[in-house]
């Protein structure tokens, strides 16, 4: 392997104990943060999620606390449970689990999150915050990523950085926060045309289309900091959106899936929680 490892597990162990370390802090002055995870329906995938995530509140001292709500809930049922917790003084933090089963809305239900403890930061106000530059809370995902890319301790400033897929929750504010960086973006998406022609110039490649071992050794730049948001099921088996055995002896630095970009999502997720009440006091 000629590409070294960005360790998700060994970055995220390293930050949670920052994270455990300032949630002492802060309950030392009488505010324990708390997370409160909504789950509607039955989705084992969510089922996994939810699981890891109470999982990590624990290991950080972060209190949790996990909502489930029958597969037939209402609209208006999802929104009251969404305003008592925006009511409630012991969470800090709402986390809605997508996706919410067909009938309910979406974008509707993530509106109804109050924006101060929207620790996804997939409201319109943290979307719009994260697009003008403003501080607010930004979503989990890139911004773990982009702990991963600023590891590699490479000057970002003038680098090409090619975003592979462009939705509002990962592809989008990711392209947001590598301009932040002052790198020069390109989002590519289902419509380009060529994608390697793209993926061959990137210095810094992100793969977030969701298309298993979609991208090759052909279409990596040797020595790019090459970064698989992807998450997809093959044979009962996990895998990304990168080509893992063969980029890695192109690229220059290499996630792994498992072990990378996912397990610094939710390390994320616990640092937007603890900031949150930072914020809140109280
Ligand atoms: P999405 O389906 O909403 O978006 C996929 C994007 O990829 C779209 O913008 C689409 O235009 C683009 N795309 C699809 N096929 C393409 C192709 N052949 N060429 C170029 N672009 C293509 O998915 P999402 O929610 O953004 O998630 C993307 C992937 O990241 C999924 O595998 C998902 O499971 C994973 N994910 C991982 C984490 C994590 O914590 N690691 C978090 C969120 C999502």
């Amino acid at each position: 392997m000629s590409a070294q490892l960005l360790d998700g597990k060994a970055m995220s162990d390293e930050l949670r104990q920052e994270i455990a370390a300032r949630v002492a802090a802060l309950k030392a002055k009488g505010v324990v943060p708390g997370l409160a995870v909504i789950l509607v329906g039955e989705d084992p995938a969510s089922q996994i999620y939810v699981r890891n995530k109470g999982i990590a509140c624990e290991q950080t001292g972060v209190y949790s606390r996990t909502i489930r709500m029958p597969a037939e809930s209402t609209q208006q049922q999802l929104e009251d449970e969404i305003r008592r917790l925006n009511a409630d003084k012991r969470i800090h933090g709402i986390l809605v689990q997508l996706p919410l089963p067909a009938h309910l809305d979406e974008s509707a239900a993530l509106a109804a999150v109050a924006p101060e403890k929207d620790v996804d930061g997939f409201h319109m106000i943290n979307a719009g915050r994260l697009m003008n530059g403003q501080p607010g809370v930004t979503p989990c995902t890139p911004k773990g990523a982009m702990e991963m890319i600023r590891r590699t301790g490479a000057d970002l400033r003038g680098k090409h950085a090619v975003v592979v897929g462009r939705s509002n929750i990962v592809g989008k504010p990711m392209a947001m926060l590598l301009l932040q960086a002052d790198c020069t973006v390109t989002v590519c998406h289902s419509k380009t045309r060529n994608l390697a022609d793209f993926t061959r110039d990137a210095d810094i490649l992100v793969a977030a289309a969701g298309r298993a071992r979609f991208i090759t050794a052909d279409m990596v730049k040797p020595g790019a900091i090459v970064i698989d948001v992807g998450i997809n099921r093959v044979d009962g088996k996990v895998v990304g959106d990168v080509d893992f055995d063969v980029v890695k002896e192109v690229a220059g630095w290499i996630t792994p899936v498992p072990g990378g970009v996912g397990r610094m999502t939710i390390t994320m997720l616990l640092k937007n929680t603890l900031e949150a009440a930072e914020r809140a006091g109280c």
